[in-house]
């Protein structure tokens, strides 16, 4: 076969370079500054204290919808635990049905 003929591969599924931007509101985190341990708790007692920073969180609503948005499926993002993370999606879900 000649090299020259061969058809490039597309494959739709894999992310773009633009994908990878850091998204701007992510400047205005108030958990910038803390470590990600803090919001990739281990425990119960973990989320609690993360959900606590993200009530104060100038862009609490633009993380929740990033992390939904990209099916995030661990940490605390936007006040929301993983577990009610799983819940807004299910509820969505059944909502578009
Ligand atoms: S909502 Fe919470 S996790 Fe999201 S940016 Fe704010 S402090 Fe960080």
């Amino acid at each position: 076969m000649d090299p020259a003929h061969v058809e490039p591969v597309v494959n739709d599924t894999l992310p773009s370079p633009d994908d990878h931007f850091t998204p701007p509101w992510m400047d205005l985190a108030r958990c910038r500054s803390l470590t990600p341990s803090e919001f990739f708790p281990s425990d119960g007692v973990g989320v609690e204290v993360a959900k606590r920073v993200c009530a104060e969180c100038a862009v609490k609503s633009e993380c929740l919808d990033y992390a939904l948005t990209h099916r995030i499926d661990h940490g605390v993002w936007g006040g929301c635990s993983e577990r009610e993370r799983r819940r807004i999606l299910r509820s969505r879900r059944v909502g578009a049905l």
